[in-house]
């Protein structure tokens, strides 16, 4: 499949052979959200891993409680044949750098998100493999979804092939993380990248957070208690998405009154209007074209001061306050917290 080409292939436990990484070191660089779940899978199915940390990683110890074979990036991805780069996407191009003379001919340099490879941040040489097994899910489902025998939804991509293999090792390594139990979507580098960044700007992340402040500050100047626009524009958010992700859209309609339902099938347009719709086109182009990339690489190389300024305004604005305080009236959901707090999207 070329990168301008878009399929729905699904692939299963029975399409990926395992014997693939028979004989190979998967060396997983990083052991964060991804990096965890993915070595300690691999290792649990019978895959030899080495993870790659750098000297003073906090993350070195945890490795090593959980039975891993730790050591240096450079030097696990010389003991390597398949390069496992789930590291930060924005630190990736300089431990790309550091790596690049240890990936020998026929090795797989193999990736979770395809933004260094299709904004040309990583130029692999051409006698290895690049690949991508990416988990549509944040890595503490990847690794507890596998620990109950289940599996979690990911995408397989194929960016360069020139052992022949790299799609079938590309199938046991998500075999070997359990992404096969529950299905591998086929894709490639550009269009996982560029719907990831879209959605993640446009809906998931952007999006909601804009939409959920906008309903807040109105019903806040509106002369409205703070607790009521909390509960009304952020809390319930979750109890109507959980409906929507278990059954559809559908679903969330027929639950919910029918005058909800009918406001908001005439207003919610009205909110999400042609302009916004242009928004979306523009913010889809701008990720398109690469000036989505460039700016965010040109902002890491200059110690991020827009991305700091708007984290820290985010963090302040009153609706986190108003909602700490009420989410302390639920004890219940305490357990949760500490989970959610890797989830990227
Ligand atoms: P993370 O931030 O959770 O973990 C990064 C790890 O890299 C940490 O262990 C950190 O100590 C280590 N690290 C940082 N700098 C390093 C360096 N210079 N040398 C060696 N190690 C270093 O990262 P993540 O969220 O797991 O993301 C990894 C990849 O997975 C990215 O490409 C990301 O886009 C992709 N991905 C993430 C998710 C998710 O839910 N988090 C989902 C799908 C894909
Ligand atoms: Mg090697
Ligand atoms: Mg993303
Ligand atoms: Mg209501
Ligand atoms: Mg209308």
């Amino acid at each position: 499949m070329t990168e301008d080409e878009f399929t729905t292939e699904i692939y299963y436990e029975s399409d990926a052979d395992e014997s693939h990484l028979d004989d190979v070191t998967v060396a997983v660089l990083g052991y964060g959200s991804q990096g965890h779940a993915h070595a300690l899978n691999l290792h649990e199915s019978g895959v030899d891993v080495v993870v790659g940390l750098r000297e003073d990683s906090s993350s070195r110890d945890a490795a090593e409680a959980d039975g891993l074979t730790v050591t240096t990036p450079v030097e696990a991805a010389a003991q390597a044949q398949v390069v496992s780069m789930l590291v930060p996407d924005t630190v990736q191009p300089h431990v790309y750098e550091q790596i690049e003379d240890e990936l020998e001919a026929g090795d797989t340099l193999q990736f979770a998100h395809g933004f260094n490879i299709h904004y040309n941040q990583i130029q692999p040489a051409d006698d290895i493999d690049v690949t991508m097994i990416a988990p549509k899910s944040p890595g503490h489902l990847v690794r507890r979804n596998y620990e109950n025998g289940e599996g979690t939804p990911g995408l397989l991509a194929v960016y360069q092939d020139s052992t022949g293999d790299a799609k079938e090792r590309a199938l046991a390594y998500a075999k070997g993380i359990g992404c096969a139990r529950a299905g591998v979507v086929e894709t490639t580098f550009r269009e996982e990248t560029e719907t990831d960044l879209f959605g993640e700007q446009a809906v998931l992340c952007g999006g909601i957070a804009e939409l959920i402040k906008a309903g807040y500050e109105t019903l806040v100047d509106a002369g409205y208690s703070k607790e009521m626009a909390y509960f009304e524009c952020l809390n319930e958010m979750k109890l109507i998405v959980d409906l929507m992700y278990e059954d559809g859209i559908g679903a969330m309609w027929d639950s919910v009154s029918d005058t909800a339902e009918y406001g908001g099938l005439t207003r919610g347009d009205e909110i999400i209007d042609d302009h916004a719709r242009q928004n979306m086109e523009e913010v889809l182009e701008q990720v398109q074209n690469g000036e989505f990339a460039t700016e965010w690489v040109a902002e890491n190389q200059a110690n991020r001061p827009v991305y700091t300024q708007l984290n820290q305004a985010e963090k302040n604005h009153e609706i986190e306050e108003v909602g700490e305080r009420l989410r302390g009236l639920f004890a219940w959901e305490e357990g949760q917290e500490s989970e959610a707090e890797d989830d990227e999207e």
